[in-house]
């Protein structure tokens, strides 16, 4: 059985040649076990503008298992991570997906592999706590889960992108089409046999965080308006409640001009053409949203473009 590692790479000098050596060691551990008689690692570099690459391709030297695969610009964590996982669907029977940083805990892929012997196709790794974020991205992150599931989006809450997936999966996941991926909420709906692990999230070996605070609120609300029609709902509703409060203001006028009562101030009107105007605002900016999704998934561009593998 083959094993191989994906690692999607950004800026990430600091911390490679380290994650490289411990990665070894439970390799080394993996094969001992005969969990698995074959591991590579796979680093996908993406456009990083430090060294990450001359490093990647002096591992790739330094150890036989290792091998690059260049993106030729930045093209996101998602992204980066479905070229690995494309590159990888047919040279394996198993792939673990995992962070540079050495933040999910390397040990548990042991666990998981445990799991794909016992049958299971998609391992999910969980968080157990969030004890190294600070405030914010505790409490970004954990909004986050919970803005997903209340707009319908089926994802498992405190699962990042580390998980394991059989040849069979990946290769069913990179099958779909669509440009607009999120990956978190597309293996859900794979359907093999599925299960999660727990792991210790660990301090950042080096560096600091590649999600900047705009990457993470694009990929919320790519991770939303590429799974659910809610937004568009909700429109709906505001409209028909915006429609009986037409009727009983309708209702108010016609009194008060039956009954000569004295009309009141344009405060009132001056609110609410403000009121519909910011709505109708709105409304617009959320269908907008799933337009330039359209637009965007005509152009059927390519996801990334590989300029070379070692
Ligand atoms: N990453 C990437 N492209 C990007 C941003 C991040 O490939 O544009 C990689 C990064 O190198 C790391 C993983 O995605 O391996 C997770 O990023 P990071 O650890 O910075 O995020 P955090 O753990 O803070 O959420
Ligand atoms: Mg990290």
């Amino acid at each position: 059985m083959k094993l191989i590692i994906v690692i999607p790479c950004y800026n990430e000098e600091l911390v490679l040649r380290e994650t490289a050596k411990q990665l070894a060691v439970v390799l080394e551990r993996i094969q001992q076990h005969k969990q698995a008689d074959e591991c590579e690692i796979l680093f996908v570099n993406d456009g990083s503008k430090d060294n990450t690459w001359p490093i990647i391709e002096e591992l790739s030297q330094q150890y036989a298992f290792v091998h690059g695969l260049k993106l030729a610009h930045n093209v996101g964590h998602q992204y980066a991570l479905w070229a690995g996982y494309e590159w990888a669907a047919d040279k394996c029977d198993a792939m673990v997906s995992i962070d540079a940083d050495l933040q999910h805990d390397i040990s548990t892929i042991e666990t998981m592999l445990n799991k794909y012997h016992e049958g299971y196709e998609v391992v999910y790794g969980v968080r157990n706590d969030r004890a190294t974020d600070g405030w914010f991205k505790k409490k970004t992150a954990l909004g986050f889960y919970k803005l997903m599931t209340m707009m319908g989006v089926d994802i498992i809450p405190n699962h990042a992108d580390y998980r394991l997936l059989s040849s069979r999966a990946a290769q069913a996941l990179v099958s779909y089409p669509e440009r607009n991926i999120f990956i978190r909420g597309m293996v859900r709906t794979l359907g093999f046999k599925e299960c999660e692990v727990r792991f210790n999230v660990l301090d950042r070996f080096a560096g600091e965080s590649k999600y900047t605070l705009r990457k993470m609120f694009n990929f919320a609300i790519d991770g939303i308006t590429s799974f659910s029609v809610q937004p568009l709902r909700l429109i709906t509703s505001l409209g028909l409640l915006m429609m009986v409060a037409a009727v009983i203001a309708t209702i108010y006028v016609l009194v008060s001009y039956f009954t000569d009562h004295i009309v009141q101030g344009w405060t009132s009107i001056l609110l609410s053409i403000w009121f519909i105007g910011g709505l109708q605002m709105m409304s617009i900016g959320v269908i907008g949203e799933y337009i330039g999704k359209i637009y965007k998934e005509t152009k059927r561009r390519p996801r990334y473009i590989i300029e070379k593998t070692v």
